[in-house]
């Protein structure tokens, strides 16, 4: 039976419950704790696969494909540890479940209540996170702030969990904001004294609390803190917001909390073993060679939606020392030819996943500014299939190239859906999800970076590259260097007259970790190295408009 660590939040979201939740994690697995993590999500959605990223940021896929929340991505990236799809639970699976029950006639007679039923379901669901992998502690994270309406079901379930397991196997973890006011420069406790006491309204009383802020915070402070919410002082942690989120761990473990966590559950551990992870954090911060490189797409104010993404190129940039800097492309802009001097000086080109049409042409823009001047390319999902259109497009000379998600009727339909999604009708959960064997062909940019021939990769897709055209592809200059191991469906496209332009229809940004970067971010960060060499900084950037074909 593991014990359970529960993460709330209180006073505002948005401070880093999830980062906290996976370094957590993290303090646990360097004490040689096998650790895994799950997240309550309280709305109503089944789950955030067809939530706008303007409400969820990133979906993060899991190797069993789920469609989840991003938090999973920081626990994974931060634990190291694959999750599955119990590790993410919304209160519509929880609903869906219990009326499925209701409606085969599981509680023939009764009347079905959040307590007990819902709550039940919830319970069983937290039961149910490390099954199969028996971890000694299963890390619990509630999404959104204590009092939200919705997640009142959710904090009722933890509070039985302690009576139900018993109080040395639980901890309860909260983590608050303090606001600071500018007029008077001091930190304020009354907002994280009133959310304990809401906690304490439901019946809950953390037993850490993790105090998020932008300032430093006095020994003063703490000892109110620890006061008025009745926590140990040396329970009280402040964390101060840092410029990288992977030293997190580090500030918890410092401030203590590895050792308080480990006396209140009585954990037998090993000695906390965190040298490489500091090491990391020490290469992170001491690279000093700048790299641009530009991501274009369509949710660029909103740097959540492409979180993976982001964090997958800075793991590889520091591999390969160099500081990364990300220019933000709003692909929408390039479309209306503004904005193009965001390229100018980029030492390469992402271009992430995405659905939907809005942007799609500013992104085939950009690709065919990366073939044009021989600037890397990487395309994930999307960002491939535009690499294709493109292609169709100007180097295949058919105009009218198109994916059938933009364009139905388009002459050449180059991207056109899967012959599995025909006739799928409902949204949720249908796509082609999570990992797929893919086939290396050998001497391709692809096994180069893979050096290995064939790859499991996570995929998020119904659209693919269309059979018909690859003949003309290939004899133009494109190579299918990967493929479904039944060579049915094209998975990674790269050009052979190209420094490195490739594509892939997975989304290797989900198995990057910070100290094991994933090979095609590698391999492009190596790129658009060397293109930043040979780039001569003297050359007159030339006008878009000159370069454009078709
Ligand atoms: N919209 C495209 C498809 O469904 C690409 C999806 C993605 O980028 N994840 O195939």
């Amino acid at each position: 039976m593991p014990k359970y660590i529960f993460c709330t939040g209180g006073v505002v979201s948005s401070v880093g419950k999830g980062v906290t939740a996976a370094a957590i994690g993290r303090i646990l697995k360097s004490r040689g704790v096998k650790v895994a993590i799950q997240k309550l999500d309280p709305y109503l959605n089944v789950d955030p696969g067809t939530m706008s990223p303007y409400q969820h940021g990133e979906v993060f896929v899991t190797a069993d494909g789920a469609e989840t929340d991003l938090d999973l991505g920081h626990y994974e990236r931060f634990t190291d540890e694959n999750l599955d799809q119990t590790c993410n639970v919304t209160t519509g699976q929880i609903y869906a479940e219990v009326i499925r029950k209701e409606r085969r006639g599981d509680y023939l007679g009764g009347t079905i209540q959040v307590i007990p039923h819902i709550t039940n379901e919830i319970k069983r669901r937290i039961a149910l996170v490390g099954a199969k992998s028996d971890p000694q502690v299963v890390i619990v994270e509630v999404g959104g702030t204590v009092g939200d309406i919705e997640g009142q079901p959710f904090f009722e379930a933890i509070r039985q969990m302690r009576a139900d397991i018993g109080r040395d196997q639980t901890l309860y973890v909260h983590v608050t904001f303090l606001p600071y006011i500018g007029a008077t420069s001091e930190l304020k406790t009354k907002p994280t004294q009133h959310s304990v006491r809401e906690l304490r309204g439901i019946g809950i009383q953390p037993q850490v609390i993790i105090a998020r802020t932008d300032h430093a915070v006095s020994q003063e402070i703490v000892d109110k803190i620890a006061l008025f919410c009745d926590v140990e002082r040396r329970a009280v942690i402040p964390l101060e917001t840092t410029d990288n989120i992977y030293d997190v761990p580090l500030v918890l473990e410092d401030a203590g909390l590895g050792d308080y966590i480990v006396e209140q559950l009585q954990l037998e551990t090993d000695p906390p073993e965190l040298g490489e992870w500091r090491d990391l954090v020490r290469r992170m911060r001491g690279v000093s060679e700048l790299l641009r490189v530009a991501i274009v797409g369509k949710y660029v104010e909103l740097r959540d939606a492409y979180i993976s993404v982001k964090e997958a190129l800075s793991h590889a940039a520091v591999a390969h020392n160099r500081d990364l800097e990300i220019e933000w492309v709003y692909s929408g802009d390039l479309e209306k030819d503004r904005c193009w001097e965001q390229l100018d000086g980029v030492s390469g080109i992402v271009v992430p996943g995405g659905f939907g049409y809005r942007g799609i042409e500013g992104k085939i823009l950009a690709a065919q500014y990366a073939r044009n001047r021989q600037v890397p390319y990487l395309g994930l999902c999307l960002g491939m299939q535009v690499m294709c259109i493109e292609f169709a497009r100007s180097v295949l000379g058919l105009e009218d190239a198109n994916s059938t998600e933009f364009d139905s009727s388009c002459e050449h339909p180059v991207i056109d859906l899967m012959p599995d999604q025909q006739g799928v009708v409902n949204l949720g959960g249908t796509m082609r999800l999570g990992i797929y064997p893919c086939v290396l062909s050998s001497s391709t940019e692809a096994a180069r970076a893979y050096q290995q021939p064939a790859v499991d990769e996570r995929h998020r897709h119904r659209f693919e590259f269309n059979n018909r055209y690859r003949d003309m592809f290939e004899q133009a200059g494109a190579r299918f260097s990967g493929l479904s191991p039944d060579d049915r469906l094209v998975e990674i496209m790269e050009l052979v007259d190209h420094p490195f332009m490739l594509g892939s229809q997975f989304h290797p940004e989900f198995r990057s970790r910070p100290n094991r970067p994933h090979p095609l971010f590698l391999a492009f960060i190596q790129a658009a190295m060397s293109y930043a060499v040979s780039a001569s900084p003297q050359s007159e950037p030339e006008s878009h408009s000159a370069e454009v074909e078709a």
